[in-house]
């Protein structure tokens, strides 16, 4: 009992202590470091308020507006997102620090410890946000990472973590010339908590905020952002302000009038998290072979994706895709299926929270570390061949394998946590209760259908004569 108080008291001290952080209201003093090494990982620190507001909204919601094919989509791309990011932590900051080191800090144009200098980098930070999302939607090849996000014909909480796991390596270096007189931590801060407040404007739960919308990004003009209509495209970049937009002219106002519909433009059918980070680099790669000349080949990778010979670099509005309103993709599979996924899902979510511990972290040749790693990945591969209703053969086989290597490996070890001890009676219970009786059930069909099968024909055969 005094387990689940203490784990109660956990959270609900640190959803107090960090949920100020998903609105970027924090004290300058308590987030000004001096060497990068000092600044806290704050993308983990707000996932508990974040999965606390993000149950919120689907109970405000209600139960027709949940999908449980592309809530677990979102967080599937959540989890891949977070692992590169967890093992490469320090790596996309490395030209920076390089850069800061050779000239910002002997210039020493900002100091330090200034509050001016935290003003400075929030609003820089900002700044650079925009470009880099802007680059990201007007150059096809930052498009074929960034799409991911625009993936899901849903517009929830969720959403907001359907990240690219190439995004901080896209966009580095969009933020470089800060390195002259900003420091790598005031822009770690900075670059963490802009993020981190793009993740609550994904949201149809909140209407207008009144003022607050002529200044700040909000949940309104984030809906424009995510929308497909020919009015949405291209518009609405900012990342903390919208004043951005409003300067370089690419605001748009939601118009009550026309429904927003959500989603990429020509919708890729798949609830494989692996193959929506990656798909369209297939389609860049076609696009640019079916080019004449070796300029547009080439042109087809830095202009934006509605542009084809003859026209602009981003295209004519009057031969892009007028998007109707379209019924979404949304295959339905057995309960008994969504539940097996909800339940893979859990153990693996749990798991992937290893990860932010420091022993493990820091050691990707730890084999348990490789074994999670991979057993995370492959469920969800399986749970995206389940969710896009291929067929049940093939996450079959891989389902079997994956739990009986588990079990098999995992049964000789010390299990020394309730959540490893959790998951080895789950994947038992699965491997000996579902997938062997399944199996089981298979060859018998197929041998029966085998004899029975020849024997109607010998049968047949005999009345012929
Ligand atoms: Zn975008
Ligand atoms: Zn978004």
């Amino acid at each position: 009992m005094s387990v689940i108080f203490s784990f109660l008291a956990e959270t609900v001290e640190s959803f107090l202590r960090h949920i100020g952080k998903l609105w970027y209201l924090v004290n300058p003093k308590e987030t000004t470091f001096e060497f990068p090494q000092e600044v806290p990982d704050y993308q983990q620190q707000i996932w508990v308020p974040f999965f606390l507001l993000l149950i919120l909204e689907q109970i405000i919601l209600g139960k027709k507006r949940f999908r449980l094919n592309d809530q677990i989509t979102s967080l599937s791309h959540w989890m891949l997102h977070e692992t590169i990011r967890i093992f490469s932590r320090g790596a996309e900051y490395y030209a920076y620090i390089a850069i800061y080191e050779r000239f910002g800090r002997g210039w020493n144009l900002l100091i330090w410890d200034s509050p001016w200098t935290w003003y400075i980098s929030f609003i820089a930070v900002d700044f650079c946000y925009y470009w880099a999302h802007r680059s990201n939607h007007e150059v096809n090849f930052l498009w074929a990472y960034h799409q991911v996000h625009h993936s899901s014909e849903e517009f929830n909480l969720a959403v907001g973590l359907r990240q690219s796991i190439l995004q901080h390596w896209c966009n580095f270096v969009v933020y470089l010339p800060f390195a002259l007189f900003i420091s790598p931590s005031h822009f770690m801060v900075h670059n963490q908590l802009n993020l981190i407040y793009q993740l609550w404007i994904h949201t149809t739960v909140i209407g207008n905020l009144g003022p607050l919308e002529l200044i700040f990004n909000t949940p309104k003009h984030h809906r424009v952002h995510h929308g497909c209509n020919l009015y949405c495209l291209d518009k609405n970049y900012g990342g903390v302000l919208i004043i951005w937009d409003r300067l370089f002219g690419t605001f748009q106002e939601e118009e009550r009038k026309e429904e927003i519909i959500y989603g990429l433009v020509i919708n890729t059918e798949s609830f494989n998290s692996l193959y929506l980070q990656v798909f369209y680099l297939k389609d860049l790669i076609k696009k640019s072979i079916s080019m004449v000349t070796w300029t547009d080949k080439l042109a087809v990778f830095w202009k934006g994706p509605s542009w084809f010979p003859g026209v602009p670099r981003l295209g004519l509005d009057e031969f892009k895709i007028k998007v109707k309103p379209r019924i979404v993709y949304d295959p339905q599979i057995p309960e008994w299926q969504k539940l097996y996924i909800t339940v893979q899902f859990l153990t693996i979510f749990l798991n992937h929270f290893h990860l932010y511990k420091s022993p493990y972290n820091e050691n990707l040749n730890d084999p348990w570390i490789r074994y999670v790693l991979a057993n995370n990945l492959v469920v969800l591969i399986s749970i995206g061949l389940l969710f896009d209703k291929r067929t049940s053969i093939y996450p079959g086989i891989i389902e079997l394998a994956r739990c009986v290597i588990y079990v098999y490996f995992t049964h000789k070890m010390d299990l020394d946590n309730l959540i490893d001890y959790l998951t080895y009676y789950v994947y038992a219970f699965h491997l000996f209760l579902i997938w062997i009786p399944y199996f089981v059930y298979q060859i018998y069909a197929f041998v029966y259908t085998l004899v029975y099968g020849r024997v109607r024909v010998v049968e047949d055969r005999k009345e012929e004569d």
